[in-house]
């Protein structure tokens, strides 16, 4: 249970403290404009909180990647002006990230009020974890919050190294990941299914070797379900197939089969002629593949009984589209699979990337419980592996 019992932000006396907390700014720009802030505001519960409870607030966070020195394509500049909008007052901006300007804005802070230190990532000892760097963002601020969950997954200096200098907690935004992801893992209510899909058996391995002991039902769509289709000794045509896991989805198949779990693969397929989005294209009911054809989407009559599984479930969890949901002739098995969720009332969990991309297309987000906001660390959350920016948080 000890993601569910981690020290949070209000657990900590903030009132007249300086309070660092390590957000994930890492928000997408054009030509030194933000193009989408949501990142910006999926930030403010926390930084709310700690403005309305009497908090000096010192925020941090990488902006792309500069190569570990100043740069100012990678300034924070934009965060802060966007966030002073939403905040209703000022965001005072650090000239560095734990330099002589730095220091000098955090000694002189206000209570309630807010300032942003330059880039993370313009210190080349953030990424390595730089004991000597950890201590540097320690010296400026009295408590620590981790709440860039985007970045958890990764041990770097402000994310997880500066914990061990500081009291510390999770803030707001971590916390919501925890109770919803971890609750669903840990305590589901049930039946728990998982939608899997996405391009390689390889990249999720270790989600499927963890939801097997966890879930009901597994549903494998998308590039990866060819592998599986191949292990069990059918033709694949084209389709994109990992003949090195092989043998690996036999075992996780039979690993399902003695655990009772429902491992359910797609039943027929849209497949094309080459990898193109305007490649002929046709349905078969099969799961063999034609020779010179890639398999690219699930089938309607799959759609209609990976729906049927989403919809008599009490938690959902997805991660990965059911096809090349980028083009449109491939997409209708991806878009099913959101409209079943949608329609399920059931506990509903996206984890990031192109599945929450295509939730929030069809215009479904409000519908769901929880879109993760980490691509990569709700990835390894599902694999049940211990996220360095969260495990630096002691329990309760
Ligand atoms: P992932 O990042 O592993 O979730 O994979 C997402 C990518 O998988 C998307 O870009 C999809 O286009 C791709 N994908 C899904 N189904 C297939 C398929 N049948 N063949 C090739 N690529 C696929």
């Amino acid at each position: 249970m000890g993601n569910l019992n981690k020290k949070t932000v209000e657990n900590l006396d903030v009132k007249g403290k300086k309070v660092l907390v390590r957000c994930d700014f890492n928000v997408k720009m054009e030509n030194g404009v933000i193009t989408s802030d949501k990142r910006i505001v999926a930030a403010l519960p926390t930084i709310k909180y700690l403005i309305e409870n009497g908090a000096k607030v010192i925020l941090c966070s990488h902006l792309g990647r500069p190569k570990g020195e100043f740069n100012p394509e990678f300034s924070m500049k934009p965060v802060a002006e966007c966030l002073a909008g939403y905040l209703g007052q000022e965001v005072k901006l650090a000239a560095d990230v734990v330099g002589e300007s730095a220091q000098a804005l955090a000694a002189e802070l206000k209570d309630g009020e807010v300032m942003l230190l330059e880039n993370v990532r313009f210190e080349a000892g953030e990424t390595k974890n730089c004991p000597e760097l950890s201590k540097k963002f320690a010296s400026l601020a009295e408590l620590f919050v981790s709440d860039a969950f985007g970045t958890v997954h990764r041990a770097h200096a402000s994310t997880a190294g500066v914990a061990a200098y500081l009291p510390s907690a999770v803030g707001f935004l971590i916390q919501k990941e925890l109770e919803v992801m971890g609750g669903a893992l840990e305590n589901p209510v049930r039946p728990l299914v998982a939608v899997l899909g996405g391009a390689k058996v390889s990249d999720k391995i270790g989600v499927i070797e963890n939801l097997i002991e966890k879930c009901d039902t597994i549903i494998i769509g998308g590039g990866m379900a060819y592998t599986f289709f191949k292990a069990l000794g059918n033709e694949v045509g084209t389709s994109i197939c990992e003949n090195d896991k092989l043998d690996l989805a036999r075992e996780l198949m039979a690993k399902a089969r003695a655990k009772g779990v429902n491992f359910l693969l797609p039943v027929d397929n849209v497949i094309g002629k080459e990898y193109k989005c305007d490649t002929p294209f046709m349905r078969i009911y099969s799961d063999s593949i034609p020779d010179g054809w890639m398999g690219l989407d699930i089938g309607k009559t799959t759609q209609e009984l990976f729906a049927k599984s989403i919809q008599g479930a009490g938690t959902v969890i997805w991660n990965g589209p059911m096809g090349v949901s980028e083009w449109e002739n491939f997409a209708a098995g991806t878009t099913a699979v959101a409209q079943a969720i949608a329609d399920s009332g059931s506990i509903s969990i996206i984890g990031g990337g192109d599945s929450a991309a295509a939730i929030k297309k069809l215009g479904f987000a409000d519908k769901m419980t929880h879109i993760s906001t980490g691509g990569g660390a709700s990835l390894e959350f599902l694999e049940g592996k211990e996220l360095p920016g969260i495990a630096c948080i002691s329990e309760k």
